[in-house]
């Protein structure tokens, strides 16, 4: 091992979510941290993804300085739609659990993040590559990258943190006669779209319907947000025409006087959709936060905030474990995030598997018979409403 050598405390790869605020997160704690990121700053502040905040993200990014503008540009919905041909509901999350959500895209929490970090001198690679971890299994393991001018860097920690979303090297540093891993790939891809026009609903609309599954979201009042179920293997070739007759048909434009209101489409790609777990999201001086340990289709709304969850639990375990030499919340901390994953694991699957058309008839019926009592059941709307405006963290 070769190259020049930096110190810190926390070495963290992936400048996601998942990272950036664990540095965030360390550095209100006194604990140093480094991040390291394969991307460019500009790529990773203008991925788009998802764009649901649960009450407890919402609740952890205004305690720890980073609410400014979410609560001046995010918009507080109560509840969402649920429909099928001939009917649309509100399940009203306020009325029946006294939580909310916030619709403020991922884009916008990077970009906060970054600037929050930037502005506290956190230092950062971007654009690096050949990331290696090495020893996590000792007091002293360390990461090996390539930085832009093509020199080998080493960083020595204490800690390492793999924070490097599904495609990322850390999961695999676990070993294989330790680690386990759950997987669900679902026989459909989401096709999502942005589209520069005022949403035409109040709060986001998640429409059954036997063409497939459709999603109307937002990210702002002019920007508007699609998903159609699409088999997998789609490419994001469909012109607009065929986009938005979709959408229109699936959505119920023209059901009760609603119309879908069509703008310019800024964006087109396709989302698989899959279920993974890997455990433990610890091993030795190794730690695994987000993406990096686990994967939930999007239905739920659940990948971003549960990245955010497990980085509120890990913060101050590490800082324990490095200031105080207290191991208790590190030993913890896998079995404390993954209760929270499987259960937004579960939810996630059951958004998935209620709203998504496959190809038995039998299916067809129990998901409208499940979606009828979703929506005139107090107790069947309370969990999902619970479940989507989310459970507390550490749960
Ligand atoms: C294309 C896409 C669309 C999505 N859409 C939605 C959605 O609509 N709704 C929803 O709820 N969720 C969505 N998600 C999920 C959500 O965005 C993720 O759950 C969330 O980004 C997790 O944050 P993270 O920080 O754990 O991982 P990521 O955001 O993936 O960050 C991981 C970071 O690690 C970096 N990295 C990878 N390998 C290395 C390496 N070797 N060295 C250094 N850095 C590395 C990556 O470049 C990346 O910046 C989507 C995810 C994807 C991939």
């Amino acid at each position: 091992m070769a190259g020049r050598e930096f110190r810190t405390q926390v070495a963290i790869i992936g400048a996601g979510p998942a990272g950036m605020l664990l540095s965030h997160l360390l550095a209100a704690d006194g604990i140093e941290s480094m991040v390291l990121e394969t991307r460019s700053e500009e790529y990773v502040a203008s991925r788009i993804r998802a764009g649901i905040l649960e009450q407890s993200t919402v609740d952890l990014l205004r305690g720890c300085g980073l609410g400014e503008r979410l609560d001046r540009e995010g918009d507080r919905h109560r509840g969402i739609y649920l429909q099928w041909p001939g009917h649309r509901h509100h399940i009203d999350f306020v009325d029946l659990t006294g939580r909310s959500v916030w619709v403020y895209g991922q884009t916008e929490v990077q970009k906060d993040l970054i600037e929050a970090r930037n502005a506290a001198g956190q230092e950062m690679h971007y654009e690096i590559a050949d990331t290696a971890l090495h020893d996590v299994e000792t007091d002293r393991p360390c990461v090996t990258f390539t930085d832009t001018q093509g020199r080998e860097r080493v960083v020595k920690a204490e800690v390492v943190v793999g924070c490097d979303g599904s495609f990322g090297p850390s999961r695999e540093h676990i070993p294989m006669d330790v680690r386990r891993h759950w997987e669900r790939v679902y026989p459909y891809s989401w096709f999502g779209i942005l589209a520069d026009v005022a949403p035409s609903t109040d709060e986001l609309i998640y429409a059954w319907h036997s063409d497939g599954f459709a999603l109307h979201s937002m990210r702002s009042a002019s920007v508007s947000r699609f998903y159609l179920q699409v088999p997998n293997d789609t490419e994001p070739d469909w012109s607009d025409d065929r986009i938005w007759e979709a959408l229109a048909a699936r959505l119920g434009h023209g059901q009760d006087g609603w119309a879908l209101v069509t703008g310019r489409i800024t964006d087109k790609s396709v989302l698989p959709m899959r279920s993974f777990v890997q455990t433990p999201m610890r091993h030795g001086r190794l730690f695994l936060a987000g993406d990096a340990a686990h994967i939930v289709p999007p239905t739920g709304a659940k990948g971003l905030n549960l990245a955010v969850a497990d980085v509120a639990l890990l913060a101050p375990a590490l800082a324990e474990l490095i200031r105080k030499d207290d191991h208790r919340l590190a030993d913890s901390y896998s079995e404390t995030a993954l209760r929270r994953v499987w259960r937004c694991t579960h939810f996630s699957w059951w958004m998935t598997t209620m709203l998504h058309r496959g190809e038995d008839p039998f299916d067809e019926q129990l998901q409208l018979s499940q979606l009828r009592w979703v929506t005139s059941s107090v107790a069947g709307a309370t969990g999902l409403a619970e479940n989507y405006a989310g459970l507390p963290i550490g749960l």
